[in-house]
């Protein structure tokens, strides 16, 4: 080989590798759901969730690798109905030890829609760390005319990326919006913007590949939880009991007798419910089971002293904590306490 062609192969190298050095890096570790799902033919509303791999999910964004080192894991490949304690053990661990890493940037999940605000609250509660963490999805499967998935993948590791990410808690990129885990919802069971804040509103907008924030969580999340799951192989069993007219006790005594440690209510109005259902909850808090009254509205919180005198039954309310998030919270909040002020005061600051 020539001098100056070894020259210039060194230069390229080194270009290359300086180039590489300065990308941040992002893992995107794929959990499955509709973003991974293909269907029958391009217009099919029927699809198979997590149906592709991680690999082939980045192949459909190749402008990614211009923003980031992009290293894929998969975690899993399920449909989010299916999510369960022991995946969120396992991601929350990974994720933690992926960002303790000084060469790790940021993390990208990808996860289906229909559990995704739960994943995205267990993990606010249990990453230990201020780098961004993003999860994302799509309402239409890979296969689809119009598919989002590869929109919202690029627009998550852009958010991931950028610094005004750091510190803000675990979000959710959907749909060219960044939402916050605090008050996350799905609204619609079809809409490619069907996540939304309905309490307080989107944290910001991604616009040309980029965040543009316009307002941030006050409530406890990552570094500032007080929750640790690096010990935990199980969480403590916590049921959601619906309220509706002419509810009975029926399935809060199940409940009790399945040996739940905690029930989450999703009540009429501000967090009410038939008496009888009331006075089988209040068994169950002298059983040793905590209850936590939320509600099946979607927005405005489950207020105490209204008209359930919470002090007396031993009852703690969620605020603004949805149904779904409830049972989130308590299961870490019984890792710690059974006392039902002290859950309280975790509903009143996460
Ligand atoms: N039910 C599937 C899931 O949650 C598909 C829904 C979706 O991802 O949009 O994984």
């Amino acid at each position: 080989m020539k001098k100056i062609q070894f020259i210039l192969i060194a230069l390229l190298c080194a270009t290359f590798i300086a180039n590489a050095a300065q990308k941040p890096t992002v893992y995107v570790l794929a959990t499955g759901g509709t973003i991974a799902g293909t269907g029958a033919t391009q217009v099919a509303a029927g699809y198979t969730a997590g149906a592709i791999t991680v690999d082939q999910l980045l192949s459909a964004v190749p402008e990614i690798k211009d923003i980031a080192n992009i290293k894929g894991e998969q975690i899993v490949n399920i449909g989010s109905q299916d999510m369960n304690d022991e995946v969120w053990l396992k991601l929350a661990k990974r994720v933690n030890q992926l960002l303790s890493q000084g060469d790790v940037d940021a993390i990208v999940i990808t996860h289906g829609t229909d559990t995704q605000e739960e994943t995205a609250y267990f993990l606010n509660l249990t990453v230990k760390s201020d780098k961004p963490v993003i999860l994302v999805g799509s309402m239409r499967p890979s296969t689809a005319i119009s598919a989002d998935g590869p929109r919202n993948i690029y627009n998550a590791v852009a958010c991931a990326v950028d610094k005004s990410s750091i510190g803000k808690g675990v979000m959710v990129v959907m749909d060219d919006r960044i939402l916050g885990a605090d008050d996350i919802s799905k609204t619609n069971t079809l809409s490619v913007s069907t996540f939304q804040n309905p309490n307080f509103g989107e944290l910001g907008i991604m616009y040309n590949g980029k965040p543009n924030y316009s307002r941030e969580s006050m409530k406890r999340h990552t570094t500032k939880s007080e929750f640790d799951v690096t010990n935990l192989d199980k969480l403590p069993q916590v049921e959601i009991i619906l309220s509706y007219s002419n509810a009975t006790d029926l399935f809060v005594n199940a409940a009790v007798n399945a040996g739940a440690k905690g029930i989450v209510t999703a009540g009429v109005g501000n967090g009410n419910m038939t008496t009888v259902m009331q006075n089988a909850l209040a068994n169950a808090v002298k059983k040793g089971v905590a209850v936590v009254r939320s509600s099946r509205i979607t927005t405005g919180p489950t207020a105490q002293w209204d008209e359930i005198d919470d002090d007396a039954l031993g009852f703690s309310a969620s605020w603004f904590v949805n149904p779904y998030r409830s049972r989130v919270l308590l299961m870490l909040a019984l890792t710690k306490t059974t006392d039902y002020k002290e859950i309280q005061r975790m509903f009143t600051e996460y």
